[in-house]
């Protein structure tokens, strides 16, 4: 079942990275890069950004605070934080 969730979550992954067609409505109103509003943050189980205020669910560790797009990324997140971050910095 995370199996199957991940690999959704990779392709939206995908669609947002490598999609050939632009958002509606923000053409060239802002640089990809670094035009990202400063509220946005990413998951660090799957990846995806998003709103912190939109987020499913939150987790403080070491005094950070992690924002979850779902449930089940805060429950994988909770179950092993370390194990998440590990990851997380491997993937840069
Ligand atoms: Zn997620």
């Amino acid at each position: 079942m995370r199996a199957l969730s991940f690999a959704v979550a990779l392709a939206l992954i995908a669609a947002a990275h490598g999609g050939a067609v632009p958002p509606q409505g923000q053409q060239g109103a802002k640089a990809p890069k670094q035009g990202q509003t400063a509220k946005q943050v990413h998951d660090p189980v799957c990846g995806m950004a998003i709103d912190p205020a939109k987020a499913a669910g939150k987790s403080e560790y070491k005094g950070a605070t992690y924002f979850f797009c779902s449930a089940q990324c805060k429950r994988t997140f909770d179950a092993d934080p370390e194990a998440v971050l590990r990851k997380a910095a491997q993937k840069k």
